[in-house]
């Protein structure tokens, strides 16, 4: 399960130290190297896996199941005035370590360190259109 050249499975591990936040046999939750924002904290499976293409369904659930309970005492300890969860995969998206991670970010005010601003352009598409790309996406699930 552990992937001898990730990161994360070192710090599992315990080869690489970490501030740990939350651990069980499923999970394990540290604070970020670089705090976006204070307590940005992510929630790893201990089982290795690259992005969420290749994460078993058993894996993210089990993964997500603890996602709430962290991010309610990120809420506790720090008293955000909100919190935003992020999942990069692949480069372009801006994943830079291959184990699957949730990152939970804080918020503390509209200067605080973080943006995710995307252009909203749902104008641009007829229902119609929306339905064509719902159906070539619903056609890929299995
Ligand atoms: P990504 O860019 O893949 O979504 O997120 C990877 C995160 O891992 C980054 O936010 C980065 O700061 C964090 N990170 C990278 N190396 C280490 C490390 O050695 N220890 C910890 N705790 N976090 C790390
Ligand atoms: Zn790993």
């Amino acid at each position: 399960m552990k992937h001898d050249d990730c990161l994360f499975c070192k710090i599992i591990e315990g080869e690489i130290p970490s501030a740990k936040v939350y651990e069980d046999d499923h999970v394990y939750a540290f604070m970020d190297i670089s705090q976006v924002t204070t307590g940005h904290t992510l929630v790893i499976p201990k089982v290795h896996t690259r992005d969420i293409y290749e994460t078993p369904a058993d894996v993210a659930g089990e993964l997500f199941a603890r996602v709430p309970k962290i991010a309610q005492a990120i809420k506790e300890a720090y008293n955000p005035v909100g919190m935003n969860l992020l999942n990069n995969n692949e480069i372009m998206a801006g994943q830079s370590v291959f184990h699957l991670h949730i990152h939970i970010i804080p918020r503390y005010s509209d200067e605080d360190g973080f943006d995710a601003k995307w252009i909203t352009r749902n104008d641009e598409f007829s229902m119609e259109e929306l339905k064509e790309i719902a159906e070539k996406i619903s056609s890929s699930i299995n």
